[in-house]
Formats: C-alpha cells, structure tokens, sequence
C-alpha cells in the first residue's frame, strides 16, 4: 500500500559523451513520450524528471544533461560521484568521439562511489554512409566493461526508449 507520507527515493542518471554526440537530442527525443514529465533549467544543465513504478514502487528518475561542460573537459570532479546510472554516448561517425568514450569510462571507474550502471550509446545511426565506428567493435568494448549497448538515433527514434529503459532498469539496482 502507498503513504503519502512515504518518502519517494531518487535515482540519478547523468549524460556523459564528447560535445555534438546528441546527448541532448536523445533526452528531448525520449522526453518527447507520454511520461510524467518536468523540465527544470539550471546552471548545471537542464534537469528532467521520470516518475516510473518498478516492482512495487513508484520512484524519481533525475536525469542530468550537461551544460556544455564536456566542450571544455571542465567536468567538477565529482560529476559522476552520486550516479546510479550513466549514459555514455558517442558518435558513429566520429572516431574521436569514440575515444573520448573511452576516457570518460576512465574516469567514471575513478569517481562513481556506487558501482553505477552504464550504458554505452553509439547515436546517429540514421547517418549510415558515415559510420566510422564499427558496431562490433563498440559491442567488444561494452563487453569488456561489462555493460550495456545500443546504438540510437535520436532523429529517427530508433532505440532511444530502449536504451533509457535499460537504463532505468539498471539504474533502480544499483540503488
Ligand atoms: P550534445 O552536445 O551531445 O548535447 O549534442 P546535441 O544533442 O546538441 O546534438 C549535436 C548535433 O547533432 C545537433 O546538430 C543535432 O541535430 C545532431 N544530432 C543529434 N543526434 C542526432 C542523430 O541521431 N542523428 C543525426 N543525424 N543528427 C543528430
Ligand atoms: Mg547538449
């Protein structure tokens, strides 16, 4: 049974990626379905709220964009301290984008104090005569971190609810 009283727990899910990889393009894609929905701007980037029932509770899933911060690799040292979920996104047609995943991975591993979940996003798939990064070799790496991966495209659509299910999912475990 639900108390109103009962306080509703918060699961917090932050971007991470090279700036142009469509990190936000894929929250407004997602945002743009039929959920409970907030949007609230802030210095720190812009802030999405997601009411979601798992099991048998309902929670908050605060989701984080940047604000540009990854433009400058100015990133506060504890960005990723208090994540229970990351999405980590690149861009399949952009080498450089790929590497940078890489780095952030790096880093998320020296900061997160949670064992947080992360998914790895190669996004713009729609842009096929671009692709430099080859899936199976983005599958490979998300491998070895033992991970999540899909490939998006926030134009299109194409498995952006997917890839924020997941991560939902496995977020709400780590918590
Ligand atoms: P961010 O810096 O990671 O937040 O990237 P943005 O979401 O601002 O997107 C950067 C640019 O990439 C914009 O011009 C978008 O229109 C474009 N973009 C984002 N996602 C996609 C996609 O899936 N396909 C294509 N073709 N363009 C995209
Ligand atoms: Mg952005």
């Amino acid at each position: 049974q639900n108390l109103p009283s009962k306080k509703i727990k918060q699961i917090k899910i932050v971007f991470a990626g090279d700036a142009g990889v469509g990190k936000t393009c894929l929250m407004e894609s997602y945002m743009g379905r039929d959920f409970q929905v907030n949007q609230v701007s802030t210095m720190g980037g812009d802030v999405q709220f997601v009411m979601k029932t798992m099991e048998k509770e309902t929670v908050q899933f605060v989701l984080w964009d940047t604000a540009g911060q990854e433009k400058f690799d100015s990133f506060t040292k504890n960005y990723f301290r208090d994540a229970h979920g990351i999405i980590l996104v690149y861009d399949i047609t952009r080498e450089s984008s790929f590497e940078r995943a890489k780095k952030f991975h790096q880093t998320i591993l020296e900061e997160s104090q949670y064992n947080c979940a992360i998914i790895l996003v190669g996004n713009k798939v729609d842009i096929k005569k671009k692709r430099v990064v080859d899936t199976v070799k983005a599958e490979d790496l998300a491998k070895a971190w033992d991970c999540s991966f899909f490939e998006t495209s926030a134009k299109t659509g194409i498995n952006v609810i997917q890839a924020f299910e997941k991560m939902f999912l496995e977020a709400y475990e780590v918590l």
